[in-house]
């Protein structure tokens, strides 16, 4: 059976931690997009990880970790990772790359800083990893599949062909120094040495593993408001955040994706730039982002404090529907113990009408936020197992957003850690 583990907001949800926790009854984790732009945040009996670019399954000695084709794959960032892992001694994971992922050039991450740069005050707020350079290369046909690595007499001619253009941009445009080809070789020459026992064709792979009754899970980074078809373009990331990819990411057929987990984070909190509506701000937020996650809302790659807002169920009713959502899994919900009241988005205003439909872009920007509050439950409730020794007015929240976004909420996140989730049985 094959399973995703996806995000409704803006990312961050805590995936990783869904993910880890489901990797216990699953055979093979696959990453199908994305980069080493986001991290999960992983917590487990070896110790506190953030991983940019391995599944969240590396933990487990009995699962496979793949990097699926549609991932933007940094190599010497992929080689650190597990490097940071195994000294902290985990033992060394199963791991497979597909011959057919497109790697990260060390220009890639140049492009990306050159450009936010020169962007100054209009920046996207990129990671700069090198995301959109990579997948701009992609589809214009100029990248590099890891495949390209094993025929060096053709890989030397068309990094010559594709630095051309490169170096155009970075002598009139940018005045940076030029690529030189020989490098640009030698480096991935150092890739291919890293890389190579690890390289197969993954699709064929998953195809057998369906067949055998494998228990496969699809994980997902960024959630459905950075996708850049249905997310909040441009401010969005560079591949597809949507289950749906999760298929062309991996190579696998679509109907074979039988449940959509959802995570959805029971407030709001963003990274980078673009409209927020439920965006909160001074002390109320401060207090938010300190509390908030395991250790405060700051990001896994950056170390940068996340924007806070409440909980917004005309984003997040979206963010489940575009998904194909089957399961909703509700997480950090511990963290909004302390406050007396809380409010939730319910709606927004758009040039004096009140809509549950989340608008495009440029309708999004002129949204209010329409908030209900909602009583707190003042209490902690982390080492809760059973939805029924929930404090009422937590069961009323969860209940409330349920009945708000339309998805079912089968599981609830109160610590994160493995054990800390309460199964609902709907
Ligand atoms: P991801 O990219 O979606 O995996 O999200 P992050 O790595 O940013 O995860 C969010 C943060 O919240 C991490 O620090 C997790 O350890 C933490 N976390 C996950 N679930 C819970 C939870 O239910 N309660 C608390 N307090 N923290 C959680």
């Amino acid at each position: 059976m094959v399973q995703a583990v996806v995000g409704a907001n803006w990312g961050d949800e805590g995936k990783g931690k869904i993910t880890d926790m489901l990797a216990e009854n699953a055979d093979i984790i696959v990453r199908f997009q994305g980069g080493a732009n986001a991290g999960h945040t992983i917590v487990n009996n070896y110790g506190k990880f953030a991983l940019h670019t391995l599944p969240s399954g590396v933990f487990y000695d009995h699962t496979t970790s793949i990097i699926g084709n549609g991932v933007a794959l940094n190599i010497p960032v992929l080689f650190k990772e597990i490097k940071s892992i195994t000294d902290k001694n985990v033992p060394m994971p199963k791991i497979l790359v597909s011959d057919r992922a497109q790697m990260v050039m060390p220009y890639h991450i140049l492009f990306d800083q050159y450009e936010e740069e020169r962007l100054a005050g209009k920046s996207f707020g990129s990671t700069k990893s090198g995301i959109a350079p990579f997948y701009s290369d992609k589809y214009a046909k100029v990248g590099f599949q890891v495949s390209e690595l094993f025929d060096e007499a053709a890989l030397r001619e068309k990094i010559e062909r594709v630095i051309v253009q490169k170096n155009i941009l970075l002598e009139h445009l940018y005045h940076k120094p030029l690529i030189d080809a020989d490098e640009t070789f030698n480096t991935l020459m150092e890739y291919k040495k890293m890389v190579e026992p690890y390289v197969c064709d993954v699709s064929a792979f998953l195809w057998d593993a369906i067949k055998e009754g494998k228990n496969i899970l699809l994980e997902g980074q960024l959630g459905s408001l950075k996708d850049p078809d249905h997310g909040i373009y441009p401010m969005v990331t560079s591949s597809s955040t949507l289950a749906a990819y999760g298929a062309i990411g991996a190579g696998i057929p679509p109907y074979e994706i039988k449940k959509i987990v959802t995570v959805v984070k029971a407030y709001s909190s963003a990274v980078g730039a673009g409209a927020f509506v439920s965006e909160i701000f001074g002390d109320e937020a401060d207090e938010l982002r300190r509390r908030g996650g395991d250790g405060g809302e700051f990001g896994a790659t950056t170390g940068r404090p996340r924007r806070m807002g409440w909980f917004d169920c005309v984003a997040t009713k979206y963010g489940c529907r575009i998904q194909g959502t089957t399961d909703v899994a509700f997480t950090v919900l511990d963290v909004l113990g302390y406050l007396d009241e809380i409010p939730v988005c319910v709606g927004y205003e758009i040039d004096g009408e009140v809509t549950t439909d989340f608008p495009t872009t440029t309708k999004l920007e002129k949204a209010k936020p329409v908030l209900k509050t909602l009583p707190g439950w003042k209490e902690d409730i982390r080492g809760i197992k059973e939805y029924d020794k929930l404090p009422e007015n937590c069961r009323k929240y969860i209940e409330f957003i349920e009945e708000q976004i339309g998805f079912p909420i089968t599981m609830v996140s109160n610590g994160p850690k493995r054990e800390d989730i309460i199964i609902r049985n709907k």
